[in-house]
C-alpha cells in the first residue's frame, strides 16, 4: 500500500542524508582550513625566549582544541540543502500530497536540520524522525470509534449517511461495514437513498441479499430524505441498531444534489456524516472533501480502493483539508476488504 510514497519519501531521506553529510564534511575541512591559515607562521616571541621545554607545547595545544572544536562546529546552513529539501517538496507533490501540506513537512525539517551540528550516524535518523512527527502531526485528530459510537447512543437507532460521488464505492463501503456490525452482533438495515440510480437502488438490494441484511427502498425518484425517515422507522419498529444510508452523488457539483443532502440529514437528525472518497483520484481528494464538508458536512472521511492506490498522498491532503479523522481504509473488492485506520501504522510502513 502505497509504495510510491514510500519509494519517494526513502528516496527524499537518502539524497538529504548524504547532502546534509557532504556539506557538513566540507564546512569541517574548510573551518580547519581557516583555523590553520589563521595560525601563527613563527612561534610567538614568548615561546622563542623560553626555556621551558612544556611551553614550547602551548601554542600546538591551542591549535588542536581550536581544530577540535571548529571540526564539530559543523552548523548547516539553508543554502546548503535548499535543492534537496525542494526535490523532496516535488516528489511529495507527486505523490498526491496537497502543496501546502508538502510545504508544512519540508519546513519542518529545514527547522530541524538549519543551524544544527548533527553527528554523521544521526543524520538519517533525524531527517527521518522530523517527517515522522510531520506526517502524524497532519493526521493527528481526534479519532472516532464507530462501534464504540453506536453503543454510546441510547436511543436506537444509531444513523449514519454515506456520502461521496458516484463511483467513490459508497455502495460497497456501507455492505462492508455493514458486514462489520453484523460481526459486531449489532444489526442494521439498508436504506437506498440514492433514489435517481435504479442500478443504484439493485446494487444496494444485491449487497443486502449477500449478507442478509434488510433493506429499505422506495420507488425510482423518490424523496431520499423520506426513505432515511422510513428506514429509520422500520428499525425503531423492529428494535434494529442502525441505520445505513446510502445517497446520490452525481459527479457534477450541484447545487441541487447539496441541498438534497443537507435535507436528509436536517430531516433525520442524522448521527453520524461519512464521506467515502476514492483515493484514485488524487488530487482531486481535496476539493471532493472540501465541496461536501462545506456544503453538507462531515463527520468523518473513508477512503477506499487503498489497495490500488500507490501514491499514498491522498490520505495527507484530505486528512489536512477537513481536519476530520479517516475512519477506515477499503483495500479491496471484497465485504471483509476494510481497514482501521491506524495513523501510526501507516506513518511506520511509509518510513520503514
Ligand atoms: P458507488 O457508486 O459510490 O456506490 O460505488 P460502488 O460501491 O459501486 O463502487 C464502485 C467500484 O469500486 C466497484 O467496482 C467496487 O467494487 C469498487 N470498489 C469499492 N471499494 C473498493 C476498494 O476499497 N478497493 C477496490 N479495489 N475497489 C473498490
Amino acid at each position: 500500500m502505497f509504495g510510491f510514497l514510500k519509494k519517494k519519501l526513502k528516496e527524499g531521506i537518502e539524497k538529504i542524508t548524504g547532502k546534509v553529510e557532504e556539506k557538513q564534511e566540507e564546512i569541517a575541512i574548510q573551518k580547519v582550513e581557516e583555523v590553520i591559515s589563521q595560525a601563527p607562521e613563527e612561534p610567538e616571541e614568548e615561546e622563542i625566549f623560553s626555556i621551558q621545554p612544556e611551553k614550547e607545547e602551548k601554542p600546538k595545544k591551542g591549535l588542536l582544541a581550536k581544530l577540535k572544536k571548529k571540526i564539530t562546529e559543523k552548523i548547516i546552513k539553508e543554502e546548503d540543502i535548499k535543492d534537496v529539501i525542494w526535490d523532496l517538496q516535488v516528489a511529495l507533490i507527486e505523490s498526491d500530497v496537497a502543496v501546502e501540506v508538502a510545504e508544512k513537512i519540508c519546513n519542518d525539517l529545514k527547522k530541524n536540520l538549519v543551524g544544527k551540528s548533527i553527528k554523521k550516524k544521526e543524520i538519517e535518523n533525524v531527517v527521518k524522525d522530523s517527517l515522522k512527527d510531520s506526517i502524524l502531526e497532519i493526521m493527528k485528530i481526534d479519532s472516532l470509534d464507530l462501534i464504540e459510537k453506536i453503543k454510546e447512543k441510547k436511543e436506537k437507532p444509531f444513523s449514519v449517511v454515506f456520502l461521496g460521488f458516484n463511483g467513490s464505492g459508497k455502495s460497497t463501503t456501507i455492505a462492508k461495514i455493514g458486514n462489520l456490525l453484523k460481526q459486531n452482533n449489532i444489526s442494521c438495515v439498508f436504506a437506498a437513498a440514492d433514489s435517481w440510480r435504479a442500478a443504484a437502488i439493485e446494487q444496494l438490494e444485491e449487497h443486502g441479499e449477500n449478507l442478509k441484511i434488510k433493506v429499505i427502498k422506495q420507488k425510482y425518484g423518490a424523496d431520499p430524505a423520506a426513505i432515511v425517515w422510513d428506514s429509520i422507522a422500520y428499525a425503531k419498529a423492529h428494535n434494529i441498531d442502525v441505520v445505513l444510508a446510502d445517497t446520490a452523488g452525481r459527479s457534477h457539483a450541484n447545487v441541487n444534489l447539496m441541498d438534497e443532502l443537507k435535507k436528509i440529514c436536517r430531516v433525520n437528525k442524522t448521527d453520524l456524516k461519512i464521506l467515502v472518497v476514492d483515493a484514485l483520484t488524487g488530487n482531486d481528494v481535496v476539493d471532493q472533501t472540501k465541496l461536501f464538508d462545506s456544503a453538507v458536512g462531515t463527520d468523518a472521511l473513508i477512503l477506499t480502493k487503498a489497495d490500488v492506490y500507490d501514491k499514498g498522498g491522498a490520505i495527507l491532503s484530505a486528512m489536512h483539508t477537513i481536519k476530520k479523522p479517516i475512519l477506515f481504509l477499503g483495500t479491496g473488492q471484497n465485504y471483509k476488504d476494510i481497514e482501521q485506520f491506524e495513523p501510526e501504522k501507516i506513518v511506520q510502513s511509509l518510513l520503514a
